[in-house]
């Protein structure tokens, strides 16, 4: 079979699970689950690869599951991945009522999209005629939230990283696979156009602060107290000031939020804490609005005569989309949206921890819209069940026979024309560092 009758071949096998794919996307929907939380989800695509008689490993990164489909012949392996995480959106009609979590990212349809795809590739035979290995990867813990949850989690050694995709890479998961595709869906209601790929996203790194100061009664001895409020209050106003010296073009975000503002309001607050991002189009504009930060947050303890402790982690790294898988996407969608719909997207002050991976191989990360509302929001929803759950499904398996058919030439020509940024260990060893707890004395 040519490229062509197995692209027809594989739309038809999806064609006839089609209801069975889009009853995945729902069942999800209706039982969201947070990162490395998301047990429930990964049996769904457990018993989705039992059904398809795929091979697979669960329980990996606490909940991945990795299943593999072998190629006639060797080759490169072409990863395709869906998310199993939801986000916090407690107000949203299908919320968990007992943790506020919410597909409000569109992560439900990511995971259709990769059933329908192994089912399609499977039910089709496909693999008989390709050269090389698909890894269908249903991945953990994308939204980077519940940070103390999580830091816990690496305390007691559980996890190494905060991210899904981190700690896979960490896991060595990725090691056998050389380039990765993934598709996320957007709302119509804030995109132009219908299906596009934007040329990168900003990375971040997180901090968790903790101003520390001297409790007093807020009306008999004030003078007694050293105010962690007032310290924290300060830092904002102080981080704040610097944003006239970020460049546009590093398209800076830093956006802290005060976690625990104080105790008693009779009491003068000893202890306020603070979360932020720090985010930004590479690494080193990334580092440079970090070490304001943290000059701000010292500032403004010695200003108060308070302690601050900055804990500082990793978070993602800037996504770099691939040019030469982008135009297969482009190729492959195009059977399902009108071709002037398409857009190349302008960088994204957003984040994903796909940028670690397109770190260390090519990666795509496109969007086709089947969802309406706002993104992270309560009226968020997947509208088109045809462009939320099945046109991913085909178009990751059409993607998929375009880069491994004819002896992988398309999968060997990206990998020809980008070579990785940086090697996995360099990668993990830069991310390591990041880690950091510093802790300020303002009170000398
Ligand atoms: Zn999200
Ligand atoms: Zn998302």
């Amino acid at each position: 079979m040519d490229r062509e009758e197995l692209k027809r071949a594989v739309g038809a096998a999806i064609d006839a699970r089609r209801l069975q794919i889009i009853d995945v996307g729902e069942a999800i929907m209706s039982e969201p689950e947070l990162g490395f939380k998301e047990v429930k989800t990964a049996a769904r695509v457990c018993a989705v690869f039992d059904e398809a008689g795929l091979e697979y490993r669960d329980g990996l990164a606490v909940t991945g599951v990795r299943a593999v489909l072998e190629g006639a012949r060797p080759g490169p392996t072409v990863a395709l991945l869906g998310e199993l995480d939801a986000v916090v959106v407690p107000e949203h009609e299908r919320a968990d009522p007992d943790t506020g979590a919410a597909h409000a990212c569109g992560h439900n349809a990511q995971i259709a999209g990769l059933c329908g795809a192994a089912l399609g590739l499977v039910d089709a035979s496909v693999a008989r005629h390709l050269a090389g290995t698909i890894v269908l990867f249903a991945v953990p813990a994308e939204e980077y939230v519940e940070i103390d949850y999580r830091l816990g989690l690496v305390r007691e050694g559980r996890t190494t990283f905060l991210g899904g995709k981190p700690e896979l890479l960490e896991l060595g998961l990725f090691d056998d696979v050389d380039m990765t595709v993934m598709i996320h869906t957007r709302s119509a209601d804030e995109v132009d156009g219908q299906y596009g790929v934007a040329c990168s996203s900003n990375g971040f790194l997180a901090k968790n602060v903790r101003f520390l100061g001297r409790a007093s009664h807020a009306g008999v001895a004030p003078e007694g107290g050293a105010n962690a409020l007032y310290a924290a209050q300060l830092a904002l106003s102080a981080i704040n000031a610097q944003r006239e010296t970020f460049r546009d073009e590093d398209c800076v975000r830093v956006h802290p939020i005060i976690t625990h503002g104080g105790d008693l309001v009779n009491v003068i607050p000893a202890e306020v804490r603070l979360e932020t991002y720090v985010r930004a189009r590479s690494s080193e504009a990334m580092l440079d609005a970090a070490a304001k930060v943290d000059r701000a947050l010292k500032g403004a303890a010695l200003a108060m005569g308070c302690q601050v402790e900055i804990d500082t982690v990793p978070g993602f790294l800037p996504l770099r989309n691939d040019p030469g898988l982008a135009g297969v996407f482009r190729e492959n969608a195009a059977r399902f949206f009108d071709a002037a719909q398409y857009r190349d997207y302008p960088h994204s002050g957003g984040s994903t921890d796909a940028g670690d991976l397109s770190h260390v191989m090519p990666v795509l990360h496109p969007v086709m819209t089947g969802a309406r509302g706002t993104v992270h929001s309560a009226d968020w929803h997947i509208a088109d069940p045809e462009a939320g759950y099945v046109a991913p499904a085909k178009t990751l398996a059409t993607m998929a026979i375009d880069l491994l058919a004819d002896d992988a030439a398309g999968a060997r020509r990206i990998l020809d024309a980008s070579p990785p940024l940086m090697s996995r260990a360099a990668y993990l060893d830069q991310q390591k560092a990041i880690f950091r707890t510093e802790l300020y004395d303002g009170a000398i």
